[in-house]
């Protein structure tokens, strides 16, 4: 019997959706499963540049632009030997862009992921996905070594459906469904990290141009978040090592208004602010599993890895990973006969993404360096020929613009 789809997605957040949509654009057969019905909530909420490339090739300008959601045109930090805030903006490297590099996008967003997710989700359908939402995928198919669909049930039935295609992405986040079957997952010992966060009305923001910008405060051996929201609220998150919140007598949440309480910058801004919401938790341990596709299937997004949250790069991965894994799907069923060698590059894009990521947030978490110290490794890493500023170098690495990331490579 002939599939009915030429792909299967497991998973409808960011990684899901910009696959199955850029597939779905390009006339493929696209059926995507999701557990929970959207919109859901989520964590991950500050968006960098590089996701912008991404939302042109959807084209889904105009439908993050209706979101109405605050413009962030930098990052403020208090991080480093000197403990004052200092401020970059993603427009400062416009005048610096390499030749045949395209333009950086000199801004990006702050959303919440319900509304976000719910649109790119939307929009996927649009471009012809067939979405299926309280989906719940219970296993992958293998025929031998090979993927051939999966099974699921339709909340809250439990009967079991089964569907068959050529390729199965996995998008399931940090369910990791096919890592978890495999249980090839490394995680990064020394970043197992909690997070725990709320919400707060009111309070002040950064002066001008700045009012979008996240702060990051360094509050060793931790730091907090606090991202502004175009309705006058914020989330404001503390990640620290499992170990600290053991240590402490203080539940998460007294650990997070303690930290609230001490810090200089993030808390000027939170004075006079009324907490919103209830405290949420998370396990935050970074992990990148170890093999990415094999015969029948790609991971994509958070199932493939996951990277601590310090340069807020979660939701760039999942759609710039989203954007690859389309086009390596694409070539896969156009011509079965090369799977070995696109999944082969694939794995090696990938792969070598996530390790400038993590190489990076590592040496980032040293918290008392000299801030030059930090461009200089941002050079090292993207720049070795030094043909930027080395400060140029950290933002073209925290936009995620870094011309190693992205689609281009597989092009
Ligand atoms: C504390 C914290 C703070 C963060 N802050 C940021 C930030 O500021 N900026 C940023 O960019 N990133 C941030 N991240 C990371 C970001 O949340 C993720 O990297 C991003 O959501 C990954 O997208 P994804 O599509 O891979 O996975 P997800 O967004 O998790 O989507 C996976 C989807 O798969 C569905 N699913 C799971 N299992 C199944 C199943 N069996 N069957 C069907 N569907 C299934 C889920 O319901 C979900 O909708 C943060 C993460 C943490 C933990």
């Amino acid at each position: 019997m002939q599939n009915q789809y030429d792909v299967i997605v497991v998973g409808g957040g960011p990684a899901g959706a910009t696959a199955s949509g850029l597939l779905s654009k390009r006339g493929r057969r696209v059926l995507l499963l999701e557990k929970e019905k959207f919109p859901r909530y989520h964590i991950g909420e500050s968006l960098i540049p590089g996701i912008m490339p991404v939302i042109r090739e959807l084209g889904a300008e105009q439908a993050l632009a209706d979101l109405g959601a605050i413009v962030k045109h930098g990052v403020t930090l208090i991080w480093g030997a000197n403990k004052s805030p200092w401020t970059i903006r993603f427009d400062e490297i416009e005048a610096s862009v390499k030749t045949g590099e395209s333009a950086p996008n000199p801004y990006a967003y702050e959303v919440k992921r319900a509304e976000f997710d719910n649109m790119l989700l939307t929009h996927s359908r649009r471009l012809g996905t067939t979405v299926i939402e309280e989906a719940n995928v219970r296993e992958a198919i293998f025929d031998g070594d090979r993927c051939v669909g999966v099974r699921y049930n339709r909340v809250p039935s439990s009967e079991v459906v089964e569907v068959r295609a050529p390729l199965v992405l996995d998008a399931s986040g940090q369910t990791k469904l096919l890592g978890r079957r495999f249980d090839n997952v490394n995680w990064h010992p020394d970043m197992k990290n909690l997070a725990v966060w709320t919400y707060f009305q009111g309070g002040s923001r950064l002066e001008g141009k700045d009012a979008g910008n996240i702060v990051v405060e360094a509050c060793a051996p931790g730091w907090l978040w606090m991202i502004p929201f175009s309705d006058n609220t914020c989330s404001v998150g503390f990640v620290a090592p499992g170990t600290q919140f053991a240590a402490s007598d203080l539940p998460p949440a007294e650990l997070l208004y303690k930290n609230i309480g001490e810090a200089g910058e993030i808390g000027r801004l939170l004075a006079g602010a009324v907490e919103v919401s209830q405290v949420r938790t998370a396990k935050d341990w970074s992990y990148v599993c170890e093999q990415v596709s094999g015969p029948g299937y790609l991971q994509v997004g958070d199932a493939a890895g996951f990277i601590d949250p310090l340069f807020s790069t979660g939701v760039m991965l999942a759609m710039r990973g989203g954007s690859l894994a389309a086009i390596a799907a694409e070539r896969v069923l156009d011509a079965p006969e090369s799977e070995v060698e696109t999944l082969d590059h694939y794995e090696k894009e990938y792969h070598s993404i996530l390790d400038i990521v993590v190489t990076f947030v590592r040496f980032f978490y040293d918290q008392n360096k000299p801030v030059e110290e930090y461009f200089e490794k941002a050079r090292d890493l993207i720049d070795p020929e030094a043909e930027r500023k080395a400060r140029e170098d950290f933002i073209v690495l925290i936009s995620g613009l870094d011309s190693a990331i992205g689609s281009r490579q597989m092009a």
